[in-house]
């Protein structure tokens, strides 16, 4: 992303979001059970530590909650789940419109994957890329 690049608004990231949740596996969107799917530009203070980001990296998304497995028969009245997207660290690694695309989908599926219960060793994470993460 250059200088000159504005942001993407919120309209265009959300369609981004829409189109990535129409082509991840179906079956894995439609189990999604109390979870809000959310953006913002920065991750705030308490994103970042939360996700133990370290200096210089950039964090393009977050899940907080209770992942599926872990929710019992007391799972009830309980707050969404929150799933983050990071506009402003996605729009940076990606080179163009298409790469944008594509990160959102990458992104907004590490999230989901987490929903699911699975951990890092686990989910297949961005390989060559130690600057930007997602947690
Ligand atoms: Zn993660």
């Amino acid at each position: 992303m250059n200088q000159e690049q504005q942001t993407i608004t919120d309209e265009a990231f959300d369609q981004l979001v829409t189109k990535a949740m129409n082509e991840l596996p179906q079956e894995y969107i439609k189990g999604l059970d109390n979870v809000a799917i959310v953006y913002a530009d920065w991750p705030d203070e308490h994103q970042a530590k939360k996700a133990e980001l370290k200096p210089g990296n950039l964090l393009l998304g977050l899940y907080e909650g209770i992942p599926l497995t872990q929710r019992g028969s007391g799972y009830t009245y309980v707050l969404p789940d929150k799933i983050t997207l990071f506009k402003v660290p996605i729009q940076m690694v990606s080179k163009d419109d298409e790469a944008l695309a594509e990160q959102v989908k990458r992104t907004l599926w590490h999230e989901i994957a987490h929903y699911y219960g699975l951990n890092h060793s686990r989910i297949d994470h961005l390989e060559g890329h130690a600057d930007h993460v997602e947690h």
